[in-house]
């Protein structure tokens, strides 16, 4: 299937952005007979996926009540090894960990991905970290967020993380399909299942997403967790941890793809200030 893709080159202002800009370029190029999946690099990724944040679906689509899209999990892993998201008709949430994609069903539960599951909304990173650092004692979702924006040497650039380990603590939410297509994002948001977990072992993968870009991607801190067994996951909304490593890349392109759907290429978006992942960062 070829899909529109368009690429915004952010701020490419880290000399790791010479790399990525040549590529877009190389991209754009080569114009519409360009099949990004017959050109590869050697992690099976074509070349445009380095140091990129790939977004399927704007935020602004999901705020406009549209819950259906149409990328698969074999197009997500070929965009990266890390990634966030939910399934079609926000039935549950996604999580990509190792270039795995896997489902968390409303109480959690994990299966990988079916061929045919569709998403709405999926980020995708090839994650390459750049930094590891030592985080201790934390107690709040505020508290790893004022944690890690000390290393955020930009105010206006993505940031993505894996924190792999014991966590003493876990607040996690996931949902219920939505039944009726016209609720707001907002109403559905209040409607989220949450769950906790304490001295559980796994991975949580995420991205800070500048403010200014809300409308492409969710905007803030935002994480998805995947446990050790492969039993347990959620969207992230608290946690607390004595001591763990927390590796770190910062990215300065988004490879934005919009959806084909006949909802999406019809509608009249209305611009509004997307919620951030999670209720502590809207205030709630
Ligand atoms: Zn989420």
């Amino acid at each position: 299937m070829k899909k529109l893709i368009l690429l915004f080159s952010l701020a490419l202002l880290a000399s790791c952005g010479n790399e990525t800009k040549k590529e877009a370029t190389s991209t754009s190029e080569e114009g519409h007979g360009h099949s990004h999946s017959q050109v590869t690099d050697e992690h099976g990724l074509a070349p445009h996926t380095e140091n990129t944040i790939h977004q399927y679906a704007p935020t602004v689509a999901l705020l406009n009540s549209i819950y259906e899209g149409n990328i698969t999990p074999q197009q997500m892993v070929q965009q990266g090894n890390i990634g966030i998201g939910t399934v079609n008709h926000l039935a549950g949430e996604l999580v990509a960990v190792d270039g795995v994609v896997y489902t968390i069903d409303a109480e959690g539960g994990i299966a990988e991905a079916p061929e045919d599951l569709e998403s709405p909304n999926m980020t995708m990173i090839n994650f390459q970290p750049k930094q590891t650092v030592t985080v201790e004692n934390i107690e709040s979702y505020e508290d790893l967020t004022r944690e890690l924006q000390k290393y955020s040497t930009s105010k206006n650039s993505f940031y993505a993380y894996r924190i792999k380990g014991e966590f003493k603590h876990l607040k996690m939410a996931s949902a219920h399909k939505v039944e009726n297509e016209d609720v707001s994002l907002f109403e559905y948001l209040d409607t989220r299942v949450m769950y906790t977990r304490d001295n559980i072992k796994g991975t949580l993968v995420g991205l800070f997403t500048p403010d200014y870009l809300g409308n492409i991607v969710i905007p803030g801190m935002h994480f998805h967790f995947l446990s050790d067994d492969i039993k347990l996951g959620g969207h992230l909304e608290d946690i607390k941890f004595d001591k763990l490593s927390i590796e770190i890349q910062e990215v300065n392109q988004v490879n934005l793809q919009l959806p084909e759907t006949e909802k999406f290429r019809n509608k009249d978006l209305k611009q509004g200030a997307a919620p951030k992942a999670t209720a502590k960062q809207n205030g709630k």
